[in-house]
Parts: structure tokens; sequence; C-alpha cells
């Protein structure tokens, strides 16, 4: 095999990122070839996937989705693997983590421990466990490099920089579906009405924290472990254009931003190719007289309650974010089955973060098990209320 070409592992490759990160691949055929691709229940996409890129392994979410793939692609189908053991493999060199919820975590830290690039997309993984994370990158000589928008701005600022340098880290948020509505409109909101995101086009689940701004705390707390920068100096700041994708501010009072027209096949491919930077021809050019002003904003948190959780969640640390991602996953179930208002999220979040009673442990098992603990205290609390 050709040395320069990098194999890839593709984890959540039916969803927006792996679809996309597939699009990148396919522009840069002489760099990567797809080695393992794994999905959850789309298997039609997933089959068309591995006719395209013919990959050695294919994982799905089980063995019988397996044995249908395998009669529909005959003697060609890929053998079947695991997350975790397509991530570590010797023969692999970067894994790309665009999973949804917590599945994303195992492959995690077993791709770091396994010394991988890890180019990170799931945004649970390092908010549930992100202590976790950067020691199993420590400990396996692993690479992790940010996907998010927000973060690979902040990254590609920091490229050539000293990281004592940094006095700020500043997110900007796009504000989510519902960034004008009044208070009482919040309260009436449906779940169709928060899967229209103004600017990005994105998974369910993190369409509606896009909405309620939790999302904006979820990349706050991942910007921690990614930059180790000390929580109280990362900020958010609200941004409509989204064309600021993020800042850093550093200790002379300069800020640099990264800045162009929002499409994630830009970061997915920085996140690929680093340290290089290689032409990406289908990427519209950023027109800034087009453009014509660019406003930021101070985030309402009266309305957006759930930033503030997020934040004091991020702030207390140990199990808490666990416990508000888990908490989350369970309430955004049940609004987008209309089972639970937009704003009674806030209200599950909190009475779960209420409720947590930490031990001080925050081994694997100790945020498996919070996790577990608050999806069940969220069921029961929407449980109680319908
Ligand atoms: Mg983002």
């Amino acid at each position: 095999m050709d040395s320069a070409l990098k194999s890839l592992v593709v984890l959540g490759s039916t969803g927006s990122i792996g679809r996309q990160t597939l699009d990148v691949v396919r522009s840069l055929r002489d760099r990567f070839r797809i080695m393992g691709l794994a999905a959850g229940r789309n298997l039609t996409a997933l089959e068309q996937q591995v006719r395209e890129f013919a990959p050695r392994w294919v994982g799905s979410e089980s063995e019988d989705d397996y044995a249908h793939l395998k009669s529909a692609l005959g003697a060609s189908a890929p053998a079947w693997a695991t997350m975790e053991e397509m991530a570590s493999h010797p023969d692999v060199d970067v894994v790309v983590v665009a999973t949804a919820g917590k599945t994303g975590l195992l492959p995690t830290l077993a791709a770091l421990r396994a010394g991988k690039i890890v180019a990170l997309a799931n945004k649970e993984v390092l908010v549930m466990a992100g202590h976790l994370v950067t020691e199993a990158a420590e400990t396996g000589h692993g690479q992790l490099r940010p996907i998010d928008s927000e973060h690979s701005a902040v990254w590609q600022c920091l490229w050539g920089e000293n990281h004592s340098s940094i006095s700020r880290v500043i997110l900007t948020a796009s504000g989510g579906a519902f960034r004008d509505r009044s208070l009482d409109d919040l309260r009436r909101v449906t779940a169709e009405e928060a899967l229209r995101h103004p600017t990005w086009r994105m998974g369910r689940k993190v369409t509606v924290d896009s909405a309620t701004l939790l999302n904006k705390g979820f990349e706050a707390i991942e910007a921690r472990w990614l930059f180790g920068v000390p929580f109280r100096n990362i900020e958010i700041v609200l941004h409509r254009q989204s064309i600021v994708h993020s800042l850093v501010e550093f200790r002379d009072g300069s800020i640099k931003a990264q800045i162009g027209i929002p499409d994630m096949r830009l970061p997915i491919q920085c996140a690929l190719c680093y340290p290089e930077r290689l032409a990406c021809p289908s990427v519209t050019r950023l027109d800034l007289a087009r453009v014509g002003s660019l406003e930021f904003t101070v985030p309402d948190m009266r309305r957006f309650p759930c930033l503030r959780l997020a934040l004091e969640a991020g702030a207390r640390g140990g199990t808490y974010p666990a416990v508000l991602a888990a908490a989350d996953e369970v309430a955004v179930e049940h609004f987008l089955a209309g089972r639970l208002g937009f704003m009674e999220i806030a209200a599950v979040l909190d009475g779960a973060l209420g409720a947590h009673r930490p031990n001080g442990d925050v081994s694997l098992p100790a945020v498996l098990e919070a996790d577990a603990w608050a999806r069940a205290w969220a069921e029961d609390r929407v449980g109680a209320k319908t």
C-alpha cells in the first residue's frame, strides 16, 4: 500500500458529519482510503457507502443488520467489526468519530490509547469524560483534532502560537432556531420549529441542542479539554451571521478569529489533513462586502436557561457534565416526540443536576454510572409529568 495513503475509519458514517467526511474523502482519493464504516440505523445509506468505498470492515447497530447487509452485498460484503475494534486496529491511521450521544466514548478512548489520530465531532464524548479522553491521548500518544466549526476555529487560531499566551477563548453562537423568540413564545414552540436551524443543517439532536443553546454550553466544556484553558476563560458571544467561527484572545490583547462561509467540509478537511492546508474547491469563498456587517451580542440566559445550566455544570466539573449530557439526551427525545415542552428541557436538566450526588469518583465506571443514573432520573421525571 502507498505509504502516503492514510487509512481512515468513519464512525457514524451515515449522519451529517459522516456523509460530509466521505465528501471530503471523495475529493482526496489519493490521500485517504476508507478502512471501516460504522453506522446506526440508516442501513440503505450504509450499503451504498460500502459499495462505493469498499471498506475492509463494517459495523452496524446489531448482528441482524449485518446479516441484512451481507445478503444485499453478497461476496463483496466487508467483515463485521465493532467500533472499538476498528478504531484501535494497527492498520488504521485516522478515526473520525461522528457518532451521536455517548456511543462515541469507548471507541474514542480505544483509538487514543492505540495512538491514533482522532478527528472528533461527537460532543458528548468530551462533555461526559474530557478528563479520561485527554488522559487516553497522553498515555497512548494519540492526537485529538476537533471537527466542530467553533473548535476547529480556535484550533486554527492557535497554530504556531504558544498555549501559555492564551488569555481567553471566545466561542460564537448562531443563536439557533429561536434566537429572536420571546420567553412566552418559547413555551409554545414545537419540535418541527426547533428543527429549522437558520445556518447549519445537522442531526436532530444537535439541532434541538442548538435551539436551547445547550450545544454552546457543551462546546465550552469541550473547549476546556481540547485547549487546556481554564473554564472561566471561555466565553460565549452570539453572532447571528455565523461567519466568525470563534476567536482567541492572547495576553497582549490581540485577538485572532477564523472566519469563512459556514461549510463543515472545511473543518473536516483541516482535521484530516493537518498540518497541511489543501485546496477545498467546493467550498464557497467569502465575499466580505456582501456580508456587510458582523454583529456580536451577549446571550440571554433567561430565555436560554440550558446554557446557564451547562456553564454551571462545566464549572462544577466531575460527573456533573455527564449528568447534564445524559439528562439532555432523554429530554430532547421526549421533546421531539411531543411529550415535553421546549422550556421543560431545561427543567429536566436542572432537576437532574440538583438531584445528583457525586462521590468524587471520576473513573470511567463512575462516569457511566452517573450517565445511567441521570437517564433513569430524567425518564422518571418526564413520566411523572405525562
Ligand atoms: Mg458547533
